[in-house]
């Protein structure tokens, strides 16, 4: 329904108009488990089903009666929900719980540390940042063992316990002119100066192509697509994007990016020059399924590589689990089933139970800075709240010997089983279909081309997955998009409560769409 006119249009109308375009401009007004209600023409609710799934928000179902209850009883009982600078215990709890099923996810003990945030892309700030912390506080203790070392090589000459290896001064362009003292300080200065050019570099990260980690400053420029991410390039640090199951461009990138810092030792009484690995890469960043690059499952062979490769180089691997993680793929983890460990790992969406607004990004003791406590927060991160939701959407999870978990594995089969049957009976219209337990999607087969000129209008549109969105939402009250960059996918993330009968509405609502694209009938996909 229109907005009464006296109330001006200015929370993102532009938004609203193009949602319009493709039949999405509905209001919803209640939601409950896999259902939400939009209000008809005539003001009365009309039940959908949701495959969205809040975009991965509600593993549990919109409104879950525990997590609702846990809210109202907190709410009752005066809970101070802003204490910040106080102790949070419940937030130890949280932490605690956390550490505890990723520990028997991984077979490991050692603890990560937590810290909270508001959103997704806040918890991939948080780990952005804190690698920061962390690679400029392993330079800076680098910087001064070298600096130490440089003075003594430059003592050893000046007190005639060493010379000065010619082939350094080579190396380095230089001619010394005076005596060996003076060498040693010419060698001192201009590995001191090459040095200071090195870790003058801005830090790059390694992210895949397709990846999606958020849309804040530093977050933005991890995410592949490149209309989210160009505009705002000069903001933060960028990284290098690599395809998915290719170590050798792994191995390429490092050749080309590669810095080192170069030493001055002493060794059989000669100065000679050393390099040392400067830590260029700050992060790897990684989703082990990509959510909005269109549903793609990391394969285990390339998610061992880049564990290697990035443990050899010295690089800490974030696995970004906001959208595949919380027991969507039938563990807490969806990495933990791929054989990948995290140094890091970021959570939110379902992690809030679907009311709370909340994300955590994990340390894992071996990289954790203590001083990153002191120098990062935000007013609403931590709140009792929130922390108190998240423990019971983990108490959900882990209920009756962990049911939760065996269900998102089991309907997230039957789901996939129905979609696999869609793509057998129309291979020329769907290309592929993708995914684990309840993060599913399936590939459209790019209609740009079609001998339909309604249909090729539609595939040319550039809103393809949106305009098949609109009609399973207006003809079959299905909801579901397209994955964000990868816009011929379209995404199922229903929640643990998915009945056969909602996967049969799905059913009908995608074979009559592969119908209408094989029979060229793009005029019944747009009418409104
Ligand atoms: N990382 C991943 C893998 C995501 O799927 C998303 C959201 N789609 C984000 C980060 C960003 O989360 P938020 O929208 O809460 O900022």
């Amino acid at each position: 329904a229109p907005e009464a006119p006296e109330v001006p249009e200015l929370a993102e109308p532009y938004l609203r108009e193009v949602l319009a375009g493709a039949g999405l401009a509905v209001e919803y007004v209640r939601a409950e488990g896999n259902t939400l209600y939009l209000l008809d023409d005539e003001g009365r609710e009309v039940p959908v089903t949701d495959f969205a799934g809040g975009y991965g928000s509600v593993l549990l179902g919109h409104n879950h009666p525990a997590v609702v209850a846990r809210a109202q009883e907190l709410l009752a009982q005066g809970t101070p929900v802003h204490a910040q600078f106080s102790r949070h215990p419940y937030a130890n709890r949280l932490a605690a719980e956390l550490n505890r099923i990723i520990h028997r996810e991984l077979g490991t003990e050692e603890p990560y540390f937590a810290i909270f945030g508001n959103s997704g892309a806040e918890a991939v700030e948080a780990a952005v940042k804190h690698a920061e912390l962390d690679r400029g506080m392993r330079i800076a203790a680098l910087a001064e063992e070298i600096a130490a070392q440089r003075e003594s090589a430059v003592a050893a000459v000046a007190s005639g316990t060493a010379t000065v290896d010619p082939a350094a001064l080579t190396r380095l362009g230089l001619t010394a002119t005076g005596d060996a003292s003076a060498a040693a300080h010419l060698l001192a200065a201009e590995t001191e100066r090459r040095n200071a050019v090195a870790v003058a570099r801005p830090p790059l990260f390694l992210a895949l192509e397709g990846g999606f980690h958020g849309k804040l400053a530093a977050s933005v420029q991890l995410t592949h697509n490149e209309g989210y991410r160009a505009p705002f390039r000069s903001l933060a640090a960028q990284a290098r994007f690599v395809p998915h199951d290719r170590p050798d461009v792994l191995k390429e990138v490092y050749a080309e990016e590669r810095g080192v810092l170069l030493a001055l030792t002493v060794a059989d009484g000669r100065v000679t020059v050393t390099e040392r690995e400067f830590p260029v890469f700050c992060a790897f960043v990684v989703e082990p399924i990509q959510g909005e690059g269109g549903i793609r499952v990391l394969s285990e062979e390339f998610a061992r590589e880049i564990q290697e490769f990035s443990a050899a180089i010295g690089c800490p691997v974030v696995v970004d689990e906001i959208q595949s993680g919380m027991g969507r793929t039938g563990t807490l983890l969806a990495s933990s089933a791929l054989g990948l460990r995290g140094d890091y790992y970021t959570l939110a969406k379902t992690l809030g139970g679907g009311i709370a607004k909340t994300s955590v990004m994990l340390v894992r003791q071996a990289y954790y800075r203590k001083e990153f406590e002191i120098v990062h927060s935000s007013t609403f991160a931590k709140d009792s709240f929130s922390c108190h939701i998240a423990l019971k959407v983990l108490e959900l999870l882990e209920a009756d010997d962990r049911l939760a978990y065996r269900r998102a594995a089991e309907r997230g089969d039957a789901l996939r089983a129905m979609l696999e049957s869609v793509r057998t009976d129309h291979p020329d219209v769907i290309e592929d279909v993708r995914g684990r337990g309840l993060m599913l999607g399936i590939e459209f087969r790019d209609q740009s081309a079609s001998t339909s000129p309604t249909v090729r209008a539609v595939a040319q549109g550039g809103l393809f997955g949106y305009v098949l969105a609109g009609h399973l939402l207006r003809a079959h009250r299905v909801r579901t998009f397209p994955t964000a960059s990868a816009l011929n996918t379209l995404r199922f993330e229903p929640s643990v409560g998915l009945s056969d009968a909602e996967i049969a509405q799905l059913e009908t609502g995608l074979r009559e769409v592969c119908a209408l694209l094989r029979d060229g009938r793009g005029d019944t996909l747009t009418a409104a």
